[in-house]
């Protein structure tokens, strides 16, 4: 009788992290990686053929690694025996690279001079999908495509057959995850990695599900299939860090900013990822990652962590030969750019609200003495996070769900299946009182947004005959001035389903101001997210020159249900109404005319949104003038 003594229970415990060593290493083929709900990548087993040898079972690292020899001292660090920043000495390839194309330019040189024959690697040729491949490149120009982080998951090692029958020198590029796959692998069939000769690590704070490039997609206003190029970090635009990339198949190329992808990153992050401790790669024999700590050049530059002499000496004699460049840096720098202790406190909290929840953590053996948290200190936000990330992982989300959900057609779109991208119209209203002083500040914001497809109503009663003359030299298309009788925050629902023509609606008070790419994060959101119906940002208070003098509602990114919690929790914590953009229909059946007195408190703005699905972005992205700032009082609303 089998005992299924298999993968299965990983995948069932939420610890599998798709690395595909289970793949490489069953003797019978009986494991297919497979995309798990357009979501992760996990490993399906064929009945038929599998022999319960519970092979892939020993050396999967989704349970465990065995820690034992590796880094006597701290295992969040590793052993270090030199740190460097560095940088590719090839202009087009720096460019190209994700930080200093430091990983590049040392296959290229080990291949150039035959330390290696081929390196294991990751392109993401977008070829009918957008979802990376690994490839064994032993040529330049191979090795040259697999340039940049490819955020999501990857079976690297689903490839260690090919590497072990090549008869080739290998080096092996990959996550904490692939190298802790191997490191098991060594222990169990060292005979399976006997051509490898080099293991480059990339550090890693986490990946994102596939989930992510689909959302990212959508934000751009576009289809899978109209995709022929896909970056989630370039340095076309403004360079390093980098933003989202996307090429059409018409040719068009569309940078989406960074804040959308960081906005989006708590929502795509794997469970696994959250229990994982191992950021800086302390399994490779050298380590490379972004040169957070040590320089914010945009052009990129990588850290370095060496942990084999053999390696050193590659990566000097590739300096002698002026392949790379290379500056000694202190290690520390590294370990407190990447946050290490951070990762350290993270990985404590949410490997016990993990086990709280009643689930296993990885093994690990770690040589590190980290006690559980105390009973008493409230986990609950940690299991929220982990909540959130499991119902996400289990939901089957059908492709043609995420089309229906954005039942209110964009009428004013062009039409996103032949190529073309979808650009809402967005409507900004503005109702004015008679405080008029700072409103061509606030128009002018509206008018050099980034994102143009908008238009702008401002509605008056007649005694704004100052406001009439100013919009008269302003002279732009966008603008629409609708005079009313009342023109108060209670008649917003009547007066949008009346004149706004946008597929979304957003506020801005006549005193105040927006960032200049307010309305294209939360346009790349809403398209990104077809069930939300509103986001919000903070708010940057300005004073009457409209400088900055802080920021408010500092919430974290958190769920839905964390904010509603934290709402009627809390007593100083609204949601700025002003802030919000929402989808059109939800603005005309919001029951702000039944508010008795419309404060901008908790209770109303929560009664408002109660069951909604709503998005907070903690970029302050409305700027919200405090004409008089007399301690710490910042408001200048009831
Ligand atoms: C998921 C992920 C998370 C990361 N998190 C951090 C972080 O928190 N902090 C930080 O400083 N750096 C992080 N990095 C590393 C960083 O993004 C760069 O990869 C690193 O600085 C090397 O840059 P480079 O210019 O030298 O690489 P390049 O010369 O551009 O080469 C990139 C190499 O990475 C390989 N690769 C790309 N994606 C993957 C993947 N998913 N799995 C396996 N191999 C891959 C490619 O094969 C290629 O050889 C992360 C990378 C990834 C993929
Ligand atoms: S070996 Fe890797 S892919 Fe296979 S179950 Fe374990 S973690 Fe998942
Ligand atoms: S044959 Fe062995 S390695 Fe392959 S799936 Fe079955 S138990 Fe796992
Ligand atoms: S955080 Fe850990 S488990 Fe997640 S991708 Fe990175 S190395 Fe793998």
């Amino acid at each position: 009788m089998k005992k299924n003594e298999n993968i299965s229970h990983v995948v069932d415990k939420h610890l599998c992290t798709g690395c595909g060593t289970c793949a490489g290493i069953c003797p019978v083929n009986a494991i297919e990686m497979v995309e798990w709900q357009g979501e992760l990548l996990r490993p399906e087993i064929e009945g038929t053929l599998c022999i319960d040898c519970g092979l892939c079972l020993k050396v999967c690292p989704g349970i465990h690694v065995q820690r034992t020899k590796v880094g006597l001292g701290d295992p969040f660090v590793g052993e270090i025996s030199a740190a460097y920043a560095g940088q590719i000495t090839d202009t087009n390839l720096l460019a190209a690279a994700q930080s200093g194309g430091v990983v590049t330019g040392l296959l290229l040189y080990a291949l150039e001079i035959g330390y290696i024959d081929a390196a294991l690697v990751t392109s993401q040729d977008v070829n009918g999908s957008v979802r990376p491949v690994v490839k064994l490149a032993d040529t330049p120009d191979e090795i040259i495509s697999a340039q940049q982080s490819k955020y999501c998951p990857v079976a690297l090692n689903s490839f260690l057959p090919m590497v072990r029958n090549s008869n080739k020198r290998i080096a092996v590029v990959g996550l904490p995850c692939h190298m802790h796959g191997l490191w098991n692998v060594g222990k169990e069939f060292p005979d399976f990695l006997k051509n490898v000769v080099m293991r480059i690590g990339l550090f890693c704070d986490r990946m994102l599900t596939y989930g992510a490039i689909d959302s990212l997609i959508r934000s751009a206003g576009l289809q899978e299939h109209n995709i022929a190029e896909f970056r989630y970090r370039s340095k076309k635009w403004r360079g390093w860090p980098g933003d989202v990339y996307i090429k059409n198949n018409r040719g068009e190329e569309i940078n989406l900013p960074r804040e959308i992808r960081y906005v989006i990153k708590e929502d795509f992050t794997p469970v696994r990822c959250r229990l994982c401790y191992d950021k800086l790669n302390t399994f490779a024999d050298i380590s490379v990652g972004d040169s957070y700590g040590l320089s914010e050049s945009v052009e990129g530059i990588s850290s370095i962590i060496i942990r084999n002499e053999n390696i050193h000496k590659l990566i000097l004699n590739a300096r002698e030969s002026s392949r790379i460049r290379l500056q000694d840096v202190d290690p520390y720098r590294i370990v407190c750019g990447q946050a290490i202790e951070e990762r350290r406190k993270q990985f404590t909290l949410f490997s016990s609200a993990w086990e709280r929840m009643g689930y296993v953590s990885p093994k690990y053996n770690l040589n590190y003495n980290y006690t559980k948290v105390r009973e008493t200190i409230d986990l609950s936000s940690y299991e929220n996070v982990l909540r959130s990330a499991l119902s996400s992982h289990d939901k089957k989300i059908a492709k043609d769900e995420y089309q229906d959900a954005d039942n209110e057609p964009c009428v004013k779109t062009k039409d996103s299946a032949n190529g073309n991208r979808k650009f809402p119209l967005v409507t900004v209203y503005m109702p004015i009182g008679s405080d008029n002083r700072f409103i061509k500040n606030s128009i002018e914001s509206v008018l050099r947004q980034t994102y143009q497809n908008l238009e702008l109503i401002i509605a008056g009663d007649e005694s704004n005959k100052k406001v009439k003359r100013l919009l008269k030299n302003i002279k732009s298309e966008k603008i629409r001035y609708v005079e009313k009788k009342s023109t108060g925050i209670h008649n917003f629902h009547s007066f949008i389903s009346d004149h706004a023509g946008g597929d979304y609606v957003t506020l801005l008070d006549a005193q105040d101001e927006y960032d200049k790419s307010k309305i294209e994060i939360e346009v790349a959101l809403m398209l990104g997210y077809p069930k939300l119906d509103a986001v919000y940002s903070n708010l940057n208070v300005i004073d009457d020159n409209s400088k900055g003098v802080a920021i408010v509602w500092p919430y974290n990114n958190h769920m839905p249900e964390d904010l509603k919690l934290k709402l009627s929790r809390s007593g100083n914590g609204n949601i700025p109404l002003y802030s919000i953009m929402m989808r059109k229909r939800l603005a005309c059946d919001l029951p702000i005319h039944n508010m008795t007195s419309l404060t901008l408190d908790n209770r109303c703005i929560s009664k408002l949104f109660a069951n909604r699905k709503i998005k907070h972005v903690y970029i302050p992205l409305y700027r919200y003038r405090c004409t008089s700032i007399e301690g710490r009082n910042v408001s200048k609303r009831p």
